[in-house]
């Protein structure tokens, strides 16, 4: 098996504003591995708020391009028709720490792996996960921060994206919500990115509650579960935690806590581990969404595979990118993911 890996930067259409940043373009590395005549593809983003940068991110994906010329035999397991998760598994449990301690290299690996396994088997990922792409789910599309007439100006730039997600977190967030009401009748989600304290998480989820909201994201910083549960049971709409979330550890404090979890491949290392993050969040009563950093069609369609296994989908970051350099999952006409049925990821590169 041979790797490579390449830097590409992800032009956004608009500036992306959150509550505690703002960003014109992302830095993401795309990987390959080639192995048997087959070429698997993946994609890091280097996820900021868990310490990961471009240059971590790119050297722990470099390191392992090397390393792996000097253990070529690693991948052999890959080779067998029978248990490739299992060998997926072993390979990323083999990866040296300089890698394994990068979470946005490990699931660009993980990606590229599945890829290569799905093309190998002659089979979309969903099949291989035992999805039904018909139970794809609509996704939202995000809307960020900015002065309430520019958000309108996206919220109808956005006419086809039957549900929005508004960033908030602001201090003017209930004249946002005005606003964003005033233009549309749309479902909306609402994603704080962990601004409020608890007090102010009731008292804003209060009063924007009459705007129609179907959930609030990340009211309040991580590390509180206590804190969330007081928000949750003061508040009649549903809490989905991402910040507070990153691999399956993370999630049996929030049982009870919050009323689900936002997985990200960039978060918690790939598909493999949102696997089992799905499993034990629904073993603990919790629901689902599939999130996502500004990642081209790569990262979005690897999670967009998932889909069909939760609740809720936030898929969205290609569609905010002006140069995505592949087509893989779509959108129906309702906005519902449209999943390839081409082996592995399914990718195309555009012309
Ligand atoms: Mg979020």
């Amino acid at each position: 098996m041979i790797a490579t890996c390449r830097d590409y930067e992800l032009t956004l259409r608009h500036t992306f504003r959150i509550a505690r940043s703002a960003t014109d373009l992302a830095e993401n590395v795309l990987v390959t591995v080639e192995h048997g005549g087959l070429t698997g593809i993946g994609e890091a983003h280097p996820n900021d708020y868990h310490g990961e940068d471009h240059h971590r991110v790119h050297s722990a994906l470099d390191f392992f391009c090397h390393w792996l010329s000097a253990h070529p035999e690693l991948a052999e397991p890959l080779q067998s028709i029978s248990n490739q998760q299992s060998a997926i598994s072993n390979l990323l449990n083999s990866l040296p720490p300089e890698v394994k301690s990068i979470l946005g290299a490990v699931g660009a690996l993980d990606i590229a792996f599945h890829d290569l396994v799905g093309q190998r088997l002659g089979k979309p990922l969903w099949e291989l996960f035992g999805a039904d792409p018909a139970k794809a789910p609509v996704t939202s599309f995000t809307i960020g921060i900015a002065p309430v007439p520019v958000m309108q100006e996206k919220v109808r730039e956005a006419e086809r994206y039957p549900l929005l997600k508004i960033k908030v977190g602001t201090g003017r967030d209930l004249e946002i919500l005005e606003g964003i009401r005033a233009v549309t009748d749309k479902p909306l989600r609402v994603d704080a990115n962990a601004a409020w304290t608890v007090e102010e998480a009731i008292r804003n989820i209060r009063a924007i509650e009459p705007f129609g909201i179907e959930f609030i994201e990340q009211p309040i910083p991580p590390g509180d579960p206590d804190g969330l549960r007081r928000v949750r049971q003061a508040v009649a709409t549903p809490i989905i935690v991402d910040e507070s979330v990153t691999a399956s550890g993370d999630i049996p404090p929030l049982a009870g806590a919050a009323d689900g979890i936002n997985i990200k491949l960039m978060k918690c290392g790939g598909l493999h581990e949102a696997r089992r993050m799905i499993e034990l969040a629904r073993s603990l009563g919790l629901k689902v969404m599939l999130g996502c950093f500004i990642e081209s069609s790569v990262a979005i369609t690897a999670a967009a595979h998932l889909s069909p296994l939760v609740d809720y989908a936030d898929l969205d970051g290609h569609l905010l990118i002006t140069n995505d350099p592949y087509d893989g999952v779509a959108l129906d006409p309702h906005g519902r993911l449209i999943l390839p049925h081409r082996p592995g990821l399914g990718l195309l590169p555009r012309a």
